[in-house]
């Protein structure tokens, strides 16, 4: 029997994982996917909000704040790329000045530290390359960027290291309760129904589906789509800060940001009326945001765009999050509605959720051994001396893979055998990036499936690129076969 059954592995769910790990409890991850970090953690934005945008007095405007500080923290002490850059909140009118002044505001009520209000000649010193007609900005240095999909794989290690049991490719169908008890029935047919205490649902755009399985509706979840172009590290010096244009009623709007790698990321949009798989990009959407994005950074080539992709928010039926026990369902706690600021929020959304367990009866002892730290190795960012001593202990780490971002045999081999180790293609990129440069895995792929093939000792046609079904070999060309 569990204490704890976390249903979704995004940010949210792995946040909540390594917050309980800390406590002498038996804990369970439970998720659909063969990896974690598959849906709306996978694709947005990146950005480590600074608080200003959400209202006053809101779980989002809290949350959100204590998240961008959290966030520093624990990106450090479990080695996921994160920097600092500051955000702009750029107007191109006096109207939108004022409502830059309004966000200044609002920012220094939910307590966003240092902001400042710049005039056209400060933000041009900042950035060279903002759109002639930008007027001003507000300048907020507590933003930064982070690897959304590291930190989640990162907070997921942490978690299983201080005991959590991950369960990937097991998706919850159904749940019942008798007496204080949850049977938690999954799709893993290797799995007997989980018994618990309590659940944390964090299923993301399915949290709706998960209260629904066991309680009365107290919500409703409607996807909102996003699209992006990622480009090439040619073009991430044209911003050096998150470049936001003044927020609309459907949300922070086009940005044009750096990412933690050096590529530029020039989107969302948001698109309502799209079914809970549609992950799609269209040509009508890239277009409008291509040209919304002009305004305002100028000279993006977008002939040098390596990939489009597009994330589904959690918009539910209410405007803040949903953090609370169910009301229908004693012992089962929400973390629904989880939009963006999620990715920023979710360390303290974890937070929370611990205090509310505690709150409802859970016995939560801080263990003494929890070891908060994880390491990986950056083979390119050792010393020469450092880098010869690696290769001399493992000849693996002095073969190159991935020529577009320097990733080495050493580093891949080192993702697979990881506590939450990569069972895919994907799973690999994710981890230490061979196929997320310019060549999009065109030359490393086959050198990766190989690497996965020989290291997990499955047959090549079984390693999947993504998602299970995903197979990226069928058949032999040359077998013809019985004739
Ligand atoms: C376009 C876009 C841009 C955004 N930009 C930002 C940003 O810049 N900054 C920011 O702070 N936030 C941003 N967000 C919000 C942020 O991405 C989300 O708030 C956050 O990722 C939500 O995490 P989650 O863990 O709740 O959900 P998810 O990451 O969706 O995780 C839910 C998990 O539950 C699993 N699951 C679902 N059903 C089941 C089941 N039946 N059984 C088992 N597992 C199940 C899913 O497979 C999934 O892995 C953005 C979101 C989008 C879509």
């Amino acid at each position: 029997m569990y204490d704890v059954a976390i249903i979704g592995a995004g940010i949210v769910g792995a946040s909540v994982a390594r917050e309980l790990s800390r406590y002498d409890l038996k804990v369970c991850l439970i998720e659909k996917e063969n990896d974690v970090s598959e849906g709306a953690t996978k694709a947005n934005s990146a950005i480590v909000h600074a608080g200003y945008d959400p209202e006053e007095g809101t779980d989002m405007a809290r949350l959100n704040v204590r998240g961008c500080h959290l966030t520093e923290v624990y990106t450090k002490e479990l080695d996921v790329p994160y920097k600092k850059i500051g955000s702009l909140v750029v107007a191109f009118s006096e109207e939108e000045m004022e409502h830059v002044e309004m966000l200044f505001h609002r920012g220094n009520a939910n307590g966003v530290p240092d902001q400042k209000i710049l005039n056209r000649e400060e933000l041009l010193k900042m950035e060279p390359n903002i759109g002639d007609t930008a007027v001003g900005a507000l300048y907020s240095p507590s933003a930064g960027i982070v690897g959304p999909w590291e930190f989640t794989i990162a907070l997921t290690e942490n978690a299983v290291v201080n005991g959590v049991e991950l369960l990937l490719d097991t998706e919850v169908v159904d749940i019942k309760k008798e007496e204080d008890v949850f049977t938690i029935y999954t799709a893993n047919a290797e799995l007997d129904p989980i018994q618990t205490k309590y659940i944390v649902n964090a299923a993301g755009i399915y949290s709706d589906a998960i209260m629904n399985m066991v309680g009365e509706q107290e919500f409703k979840i409607r996807p909102r789509r996003g699209q992006y172009f990622v480009l090439d590290k040619s073009q991430g010096e044209l911003a050096h800060h998150v470049i936001f244009q003044c927020p609309t009623a459907l949300g922070k709007g086009i940005l044009v940001s750096p990412t933690v790698h050096g590529n530029l990321l020039v989107g969302p949009d948001a698109e309502d009326n799209v079914e809970r798989d549609e992950i799609g990009t269209t040509k009508e959407r890239m277009d409008y945001i291509r040209e919304t994005a002009d305004k305002s950074i100028k000279g993006i080539n977008y002939r040098e765009s390596i990939r489009n992709f597009a994330g589904l928010r959690a918009q539910s039926d209410r405007s803040d999050f949903i953090i609370e026990e169910a009301k229908s369902v004693k012992g089962l706690i929400n973390l629904a509605g989880i939009k963006s600021p999620g990715l920023t929020s979710a360390p303290a959304i974890a937070e929370d959720a611990a205090e509310i367990l505690k709150n409802i009866g859970l016995e939560m002892n801080k263990k003494e051994n929890f070891n908060p730290t994880r390491r990986q190795t950056h083979f390119m960012s050792l010393s020469p001396e450092e880098k010869a001593a690696k290769i001399k202990e493992d000849p693996k780490f002095g073969r190159i893979i991935c020529r577009c971002e320097n990733i080495t045999e050493g580093e891949i081999v080192e993702a697979i055998h990881r506590p939450v180790g990569a069972l895919t293609v994907d799973g690999v990129k994710r981890r230490v990036r061979p196929g997320m440069g310019r060549c999009q895995g065109g030359f490393c792929g086959p050198r990766v499936l190989e690497i996965i093939s020989r290291e997990l000792d499955l047959p090549l046609e079984d390693i999947m690129q993504d998602k299970n079904g995903s197979y990226i070999l069928v058949g032999e060309t040359k077998n013809r076969g019985e004739e």
